[in-house]
């Protein structure tokens, strides 16, 4: 078995080139592929990515070819080693986080909900940040990397709702309401101004800094919540890849495992991802669209 490995979110790589561009299935042939997949193995791990909240207009980092879209997303050493860094986020906050917060469950959401309904997700590992497959209703769910609805200090541990430090941080920054921008999938935004003025909120406690509770990108998702993940997966019929390109190596690992364990994967993605080589099963398609094919034949 391959050493557990950790290694820290990078948003520097991208899939090789291909010569041809790859084929696009419609979601009535890749719904019933799908169904044909669950029902040989029932019991799936579902990973999903940004792919499946796009529809609820969280905006995706990357496009089909794995490439990153936008400016470079705050790394976790910078918000803990620089002030500005940290200025220049909440201040963004301000309008990103409402976008996010206000977001609700797209068709996809609850479509992966009616598969655990249907007993074949034994646990849905997200790595959006966005809690909208709880909002549609899933009751198993990991957060692989974190939640952004709360903020934990990074001092002493303690927690609150976002919300909280929101309504704070735009009570001390009345200057800073006006702005708008176009918003990012992490509660972040795309606004440059000067950020030397603004005052981000402190732990209420201790001081320290107050960080909402998601992995930034160079820092690390905790061990046990990829072990407990990994445990799923091990007592899994298989995995099933839902709008993510697996770039990110927290999420190619489960395709990594799942292979080594003989596992069949599944993907269901608008675009190519970096599984390619491990897949069984490869759906370039819609996702709603192909989910309520396939749930029509189950
Ligand atoms: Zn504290």
């Amino acid at each position: 078995m391959t050493e557990h490995r950790t290694r820290p979110f990078s948003s520097s790589q991208r899939l090789p080139e291909l010569e041809t561009p790859p084929v696009m299935h419609n979601p009535n042939e890749a719904g019933a592929l799908l169904a044909e997949f669950i029902q040989q193995h029932p019991r799936l791990m579902i990973l999903t990515g940004a792919g499946v909240s796009t529809d609820s207009g969280i905006p995706d980092y990357r496009d089909g070819d794995g490439a990153w879209k936008r400016k470079q997303p705050v790394q976790h050493k910078a918000f803990m080693e620089d002030f500005l860094t940290r200025q220049r986020y909440w201040a963004r906050s301000l309008i990103g986080w409402p976008v996010m917060r206000n977001a609700a469950p797209n068709p996809s959401h609850h479509y992966i909900s009616d598969l655990e309904l249907l007993n074949h997700s034994s646990l849905v590992v997200t790595q959006n940040v966005d809690r909208l497959h709880q909002k549609a209703g899933t009751r198993a769910v990991t957060d692989l990397h974190g939640r952004a609805d709360e903020v934990v200090c990074m001092g002493c541990g303690y927690r609150c709702p976002r919300d909280e430090v929101h309504d704070r941080c735009a009570e001390l920054n009345p200057g800073f309401r006006k702005y708008t921008a176009e918003t990012a999938p992490d509660g972040d935004a795309d606004l440059d101004v000067d950020f030397s003025e603004f005052r981000p909120v402190d732990c209420p406690r201790c001081a320290g800094i107050l960080k909402p509770d998601v992995v930034f990108f160079g820092d690390y998702v905790p061990k046990d919540r990829v072990y407990s993940a990994l445990d799923v997966l091990k007592a899994s019929d298989g995995l099933l890849v839902i709008g993510s390109s697996l770039m990110v190596y927290s999420g190619f690992r489960f395709c990594r495992y799942a292979s080594e364990w003989k596992k069949p994967i599944a993907t269901l993605n608008l675009g190519r991802t970096r599984a390619e080589d491990l897949v069984d099963l490869k759906l370039n398609a819609r996702i709603g669209e192909t989910l309520k094919a396939s749930l029509d034949q189950l």
